[in-house]
């Protein structure tokens, strides 16, 4: 059952069935009020038909006495001439006299029989009686006489009372005037009732007649005169009808509100049930209803907070899967590393700040995540804990610190550390970093290794100066900015003088000590922004950026001589020396390349050589550049 239909139910329960009822009982009553009415008339009007009655029978009664005085009649009477006595009568009724009938009876005397004579109209009735004294005493004759007929009495009647009249005669009931309505039994005489059949009230008075004849009187009120009139019925039912619709708007508009406060209720579980959840249940009001559909919405919320957190971890899986990835391109970088185990540290166990912090060769690297203020002194006591061999759990009041090692067998010093306030760490927390922090160790290993094998491909094995390919880098570098800034640009390419011989007395070790010796020197010699490098065999090359030809020859004697000062002792003792020819080139302008720059250098040193060696010669080509 719907509850549209429930609710219809309810309102033809609660109200229609009652409402009926009400009106049935007010229509009986107003019924029976109307019926009391119409009782008490008709035993009014029964009184006003008995005087009548009482009337008609002393106007009866006068005339009996005026018939009883007839001189020809008693003569008769005496005589006891049946046939005399008929005839008298006879002219004694109407119009002589108002007589309609009259009976006249003599009783037996003498051995006489008694003698009974009637004439007149055998219906008419309420008789009056008179007895006729002998001249000797003693009742001559009993008279009676009546003035009206039944129909007339009927009318008159009617006239009187307004009702309906039957006149009958008793008990044979025979109707002598009226309607013949079947109207059942009637009421006792003298009582007001209902009859026993038809819709009928009534009330009968009975009447003695002639000899031991009776008659009745009936006055009848129709069930149409007792029911109560059509007006008041109209208004009761009327107002009754008034009230069911009334009745009908009010649950009309109780209903379609109920209806639709159920509707949105519903409404609204289908949208959660869809997964629709940002969109609220209307509710007024306190009742149940209201505070089911707050009961909705709160779930409601509920379950789109989890939605939310839930797609908050996605994100977050996701970020991490992205930084994942991003680890992998940024393999080789000592920072990025650093930064993507950090700010993937604070994510995973949501932390408000965190930093990942390794020892590099002198300095401490270090890179945060998700930084607030105020923290750093609690993530410097968590790592504290850790060096001084605890957990790495910290808290604060409301802030909590976590800090894990980072490191390896091959001796990477670090911390992942985090912070946040509310909640402490848990184990599952730190097993997470310490996990992350682990693997973040391992990529620093190969960061490290990496690092190494970059700086070995750079560097000359034996001397450690730059080498060949180092050189040819910085010599572009260089170039580029001498182009840029408009400055010359030196090149100083020094090789060392009969190195073959120093080999061939002393050994190829010896002479390998020599070549560190001299590149020590050269280190020693040079200014920071000048980078000496090793060309390869015995041959060394000093760039010299924002340096002209005079600067050059400058430092290449100074060079020269320092490594002329120098004394490399072997192992029996013996003192070598060596000495070195230098060609400085010099170039500038927007034309200078690399390539000139060595090729003008190398004319310089090949022209020290032809000259005597251990002397420096320069050629400037700035100037023609220009
Ligand atoms: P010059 O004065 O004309 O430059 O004569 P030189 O002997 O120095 O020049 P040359 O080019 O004839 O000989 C260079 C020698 O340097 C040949 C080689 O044995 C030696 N040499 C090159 N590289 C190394 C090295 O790494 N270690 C040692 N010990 N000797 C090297
Ligand atoms: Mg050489
Ligand atoms: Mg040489």
């Amino acid at each position: 059952m719907s509850f549209r239909a429930r609710l219809n139910l309810f309102f033809l329960l609660l109200v229609v069935v009652p409402l009926v009822a009400v009106g049935v009982v007010l229509l009986r009553t107003i019924d029976g009020a109307e019926r009391g009415k119409v009782e008490a008339a008709l035993v009014s009007e029964g009184r006003a038909a008995s005087a009548l009655l009482a009337e008609q029978t002393e106007e009866a009664g006068a005339v009996a006495a005026d018939v009883a005085e007839d001189r020809t009649l008693a003569q008769a009477l005496r005589e006891r001439d049946a046939a005399a006595i008929r005839e008298r009568a006879g002219e004694l009724l109407a119009p002589a006299t108002d007589a309609r009938r009259i009976r006249l009876v003599l009783p037996a005397r003498d051995g006489r029989p008694a003698v009974a004579v009637e004439v007149g109209s055998p219906t008419a009735l309420l008789p009056a009686s008179r007895t006729l004294v002998a001249s000797g005493g003693g009742a001559l004759a009993r008279i009676q006489i009546a003035t009206i007929g039944p129909r007339a009495l009927a009318v008159r009647l009617r006239r009187l009372t307004g009702r309906e009249v039957q006149i009958r005669d008793f008990p044979s009931g025979r109707l002598l005037a009226g309607e013949d309505r079947d109207t059942g039994r009637l009421p006792a005489p003298g009582r007001v009732g209902t009859t026993g059949k038809g819709d009928w009230t009534a009330v009968v008075l009975r009447q003695p007649g002639f000899g031991t004849a009776r008659q009745e009187v009936v006055l009848l009120a129709s069930g149409t005169q007792v029911r109560a009139s059509r007006s008041d019925r109209f208004a009761l039912l009327g107002t009754l009808a008034l009230f069911l619709v009334l009745a009908a708007l009010g649950a009309l508009v109780v209903s379609r509100s109920l209806q639709r406060q159920v509707g949105a209720l519903l409404e609204g579980a289908r949208r959660l049930g869809r997964g629709e959840f940002d969109e609220e249940i209307p509710t007024s009001g306190t009742d149940e209803l209201a505070q089911l559909a707050g009961a909705f919405n709160a779930m409601s919320q509920q379950l789109r907070r989890r939605i939310e957190e839930l797609g908050d971890e996605r994100e977050r899986l996701r970020s991490a899967i992205r930084r994942i990835g991003e680890t992998f391109a940024a393999n080789l970088d000592r920072e990025g590393l650093l930064e993507i185990v950090a700010s993937a540290a604070v994510d995973a166990v949501r932390a408000d700040g965190g930093r990942a912090v390794v020892a590099a060769a002198d300095a401490r690297e270090e890179a945060l995540a998700g930084w607030s203020e105020g923290l750093g002194p609690l993530l410097d006591a968590a790592e504290q804990r850790i060096v001084q061999g605890h957990d790495g759990f910290v808290s604060d009041g409301d802030l909590h610190g976590l800090a894990v090692p980072m490191g390896s067998e091959s001796g990477i010093r670090g911390f992942v550390a985090v912070a946040r306030r509310g909640e402490p760490f848990t184990a599952a927390d730190a097993e997470v970093v310490a996990y992350l922090s682990g693997q973040a160790a391992v990529s620093l290993e190969n960061v490290g290794r990496h690092e190494e094998a970059e700086r070995e491909a750079l560097t000359d094995p034996l001397t450690g100066l730059a080498n060949r390919r180092r050189f040819d880098e910085l010599l572009r570098t260089a170039v580029d900015r001498a182009q840029r800034d408009g400055q010359p640009l030196s090149l100083l390419v020094i090789d060392l003088d009969h190195f073959k011989s120093i080999n061939d007395r002393f050994g190829h070790q010896t002479g390998d000590a020599v070549l560190r010796e001299v590149a020590w020197v050269l280190r020693d010699g040079v200014r920071g922004l000048d980078a000496p490098a090793r060309l390869g065999g015995e041959e060394f090359g000093v760039l010299l950026p924002a340096t002209d030809a005079e600067g050059a020859l400058m430092l290449a004697e100074r060079l020269r001589e320092s490594v002329q000062r120098l004394r490399v002792v072997t192992e029996d003792g013996q003192q070598i020396s060596v000495t070195t020819s230098i060609g400085a080139g010099t170039v500038g302008g927007l034309r200078a390349t690399g390539a000139s720059l060595v090729a003008v250098a190398d004319g310089a040193l090949y022209e020290a050589k032809r000259s005597g060696r251990n002397r420096t010669v320069t050629a400037d080509e700035s100037a023609d550049a220009g």
